[in-house]
This record gives C-alpha cells, sequence and structure tokens, in this order.
C-alpha cells in the first residue's frame, strides 16, 4: 500500500458514520482485546475509547444477547473466517440496543493472522419501523372491512384480507391493477366520473357502490376513498375502506318492491305509478321523447261484486291484471291508480300505437269467459303527450277520454282530443 494513504485512511475510519471496532486476535485468556474504536463506536455504546481499550467485547453483551449467535461467532473466529450475525447489546448505562455487525480477520504479509477488525451498526430504529409496519399490515388483515392502498396513478399496491374475501381477487392478481375491473353496469359513467373528481380536488368521497366480484355476482359495499396527502399537501396515495352492505341493500330493495307494489294484483301501485309518470315526464321534457297513457276502467264492476261477492270481484281484478301484463311491452309500467282502474304508462310511445294497445286490451278482456263471472269488459281511455303538456293535463286528458268511453256506452276505447 502507498504509505501516503496511511494519514487518510485513519482520518477516514475516524469519521466513518459506521462503528468500527479492531481486536488483538488473541482467542485464550480472555481474549481478543480491544485494540482500536472509532468515534461512532463510542457514540453507539456510550463507552469511552478509554473504557474500551484493552477490554474484551464481551463488555456490551447482557441477558438478550442471543448465545447462539456468540457461539457462531467464536467459531468464525477460531476458523479465522469472516462473520456476519444481529444481537442485542447493552451500553454503559445499561440500555439495551439491536446491532448488526460483521468481523474480518486481518493478516499481515504473511498470512499470520494479526487482529480482527469489526463494523458495526445500530439496527433498532430499522427493526422497530419493520416490527411497526408489519403490525400495521397485521391490524389491516385483521379488520373485517375491505381495505385497498393505491398510489397516486390509482394502481393497487395492497389489499387486505376482507378484500380477498369480499372479492374473490387475491392480492397477487391486482397488484399494479387500477380497481376498475370491480366496476358493474349499475352505476353510470356520470357516477364514477364525480368520484373522480372529488377525489382529484384532494377530499375524500362516500358511496354506495355496486361491484362485481371475481365470479361476475354483485356485491354491495359503502366505501370511503382517502387521499393520502405528503406534507407539501400532493395526494400521493389513495386509501380505500368498504363495508359490505348487500344483506342491507338487498333487504331495502325488497322493502321498496313491497312498498311500491299492490298486494292484491302485484302491479305498482298509485304512489310507485306517480314515480313513473314523473320519470316520463322528465325524458319528455329534455330530450322531447314523447310518452302516452291509456286508462283502463272495470265495466259495471259494482254489479259484480254485488251478484258474486266481493272475493270473486277481487279475482276479476287479479285477471284483469295479469291479462295486462301479457298484453302490454315489456317497457310499460302497469299501475292500479284506483279500485277498478289501470293506467298503463308507455314511454318512448306515439298515440296511434297506444291506441292499437289498448284496443287489443280491450278485445282481449271482452273475449275472456269467466266461469263465475262471465264476460267483464274495459273502457279506455289513451292520451300521447304533446309538447309543453304537463303531466296533471295529460293524465286529465286521458280520464276524460276514459269518461267519454263509458258515456258513450262503455266495451271502447276513446282517444283524447
Ligand atoms: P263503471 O262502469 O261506471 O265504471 O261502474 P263501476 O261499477 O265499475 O264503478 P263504480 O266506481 O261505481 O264502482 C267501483 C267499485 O269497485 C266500487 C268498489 O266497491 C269496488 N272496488 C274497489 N276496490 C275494490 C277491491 O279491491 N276489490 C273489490 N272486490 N272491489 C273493489
Ligand atoms: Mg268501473
Ligand atoms: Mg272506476
Amino acid at each position: 500500500m502507498n504509505p501516503d494513504l496511511i494519514p487518510l485512511l485513519q482520518t477516514a475510519v475516524e469519521q466513518a458514520f459506521n462503528a468500527v471496532v479492531i481486536t488483538d486476535a488473541r482467542l485464550h485468556d480472555g481474549g481478543p482485546y480491544i485494540t482500536y474504536c472509532n468515534p461512532a463506536f463510542c457514540r453507539m455504546t456510550g463507552y469511552a475509547a478509554i473504557d474500551l481499550l484493552g477490554h474484551s467485547p464481551r463488555l456490551l453483551q447482557g441477558p438478550q444477547t442471543d448465545p447462539l449467535v456468540l457461539q457462531r461467532l467464536r467459531e468464525c473466529l477460531h476458523k479465522e473466517q469472516f462473520f456476519q450475525g444481529s444481537t442485542v447489546n447493552y451500553r454503559k448505562d445499561g440500555s439495551s440496543y439491536l446491532v448488526e455487525w460483521n468481523i474480518s480477520p486481518v493478516r499481515d504479509a504473511q498470512g499470520r493472522l494479526q487482529a480482527y477488525v469489526s463494523v458495526q451498526h445500530d439496527i433498532t430504529a430499522r427493526v422497530r419501523a419493520e416490527q411497526h409496519q408489519a403490525l400495521l399490515a397485521r391490524a389491516l388483515n385483521a379488520t373485517q372491512d375491505s381495505v385497498v392502498i393505491a398510489d397516486q396513478r390509482g394502481q393497487i399496491l395492497f389489499v387486505n384480507q376482507a378484500f380477498e374475501a369480499l372479492t374473490g381477487y387475491c392480492s397477487d392478481e391486482v397488484q399494479g391493477c387500477t380497481p376498475t375491473f370491480l366496476q358493474s353496469d349499475e352505476h353510470p359513467p356520470a357516477f364514477y366520473a364525480r368520484l373522480r373528481e372529488t377525489l382529484a380536488r384532494g377530499e375524500s368521497c362516500q358511496a354506495t357502490v355496486a361491484n362485481r366480484r371475481k365470479d361476475g355476482s354483485i356485491f354491495h359495499a359503502a366505501q370511503t376513498i382517502t387521499p393520502l396527502k405528503d406534507e407539501a399537501g400532493i395526494t400521493q396515495h389513495y386509501v380505500s375502506v368498504a363495508k359490505d352492505v348487500t344483506r342491507l341493500v338487498k333487504h331495502t330493495q325488497e322493502l321498496r318492491e313491497l312498498a311500491d307494489h299492490d298486494a292484491l294484483t302485484g302491479l305498482l301501485n298509485r304512489h310507485a305509478g306517480e314515480r313513473q309518470l314523473q320519470r316520463c315526464q322528465r325524458a319528455a321534457k329534455m330530450e322531447c321523447q314523447g310518452y302516452a297513457l291509456i286508462l283502463a276502467d272495470i265495466d259495471n264492476f259494482k254489479s259484480i261484486n254485488d251478484r258474486f261477492g266481493h272475493e270473486e270481484g277481487d279475482n276479476v281484478l287479479k285477471r284483469c291484471a295479469a291479462l295486462l301484463g301479457r298484453t302490454v311491452r315489456s317497457g310499460d309500467a302497469l299501475v292500479r291508480w284506483g279500485g277498478e282502474e289501470f293506467l298503463i304508462v308507455l314511454p318512448n310511445c306515439q298515440l296511434q300505437a297506444a291506441r292499437e294497445l289498448a284496443e287489443r286490451v280491450r278485445r282481449a278482456m271482452g273475449s275472456e269467459q269467466d266461469a263465475v263471472v262471465g264476460t267483464v269488459t274495459l273502457s279506455l281511455g289513451v292520451a300521447a303527450w304533446q309538447p309543453g303538456e304537463s303531466r296533471r293535463t295529460l293524465l286529465q286528458r286521458t280520464d276524460q277520454a276514459l269518461y267519454h268511453a263509458k258515456a258513450k256506452g262503455r266495451n271502447q276505447v276513446v282517444v283524447a282530443a
């Protein structure tokens, strides 16, 4: 070695970040003994150099120092081999720290063992951080809620076990994907756009989302997505926590079904019919998509009740509802509008088509022969939405047409003026 380098090497070791300690090569008589330690070693151990020089590094060991690691260390020293390991050591004040260190044998030009040099570092903080991280991952996995962590671009970095159980996807297959693969077609694109816009503003968003599992089935999740920001306020990650609310949503849907339907005939009740009308009226106003109404009323129903009893009257109502169900188009809404009065809401339908449908219904009803009550007929009023017209006015015109059908002798279709 260039002798000019020796002072530089000395300075380098003195100023090194890592702790460096050199011992002699005496493995007997309580040795080896420390012959040199740098300031970083003193800082790590809390000892002054004077406390250490001439002492064995055993000075640093204590109750939690791993005997197996020490045994391996001794074997390496005896075989004059390189050693690397980690264990608990103790500072001068008795406090413990985790040390990772290696020891290299140092030989002279003839290959005779002269010393051992050891480079050490305190890994307490790193190991604590790893333990902390492992604890957080265990906690996330233990929670019943699905957790997804994605990066700035929305690509998945982490999913917990509840996510895997809920969606049927395993962690490996979703890493790096954006969560769009969960999307169902139960929401319009605007729904997802709104969520994206809220997140882009750095705000968290909450929504009950219908998602698709790996097997294609739908689940409902009450989801909160929160942007995680750095010190500069820039979103670096997103964390999504979702609770499975499928049973709750299904139950609510069942209740709504019950609330929207008439118990006797199974048709929509008047309240749900009103909503259907509002929907058609909105589409008519916004997209100029016309709709039509048919109001059908059973003729002389009171006398059916009077002659055959209320129960037979109910059967007639059920039969009439079933006949309407068989006759109208699939997108049409059938509403029990009153006692023996049925409203048919025909979205996207012109007057002529509505009139033809009303006539088909009238004929079908009139040609059915019931074993008990015989033939039952219907009177029907028909009207189609006119630009600028409110749904109330349209209903009034339909009702007027029905009134005329009754006045003209019943069992007929009248189209509103
Ligand atoms: P029109 O030809 O003019 O329509 O005469 P109508 O007898 O059918 O009409 P009206 O309004 O006089 O009588 C309707 C009857 O329908 C009176 C009511 O008791 C009966 N009704 C209403 N709801 C029900 C029901 O749920 N079941 C039964 N069985 N009867 C009902
Ligand atoms: Mg009637
Ligand atoms: Mg009536």
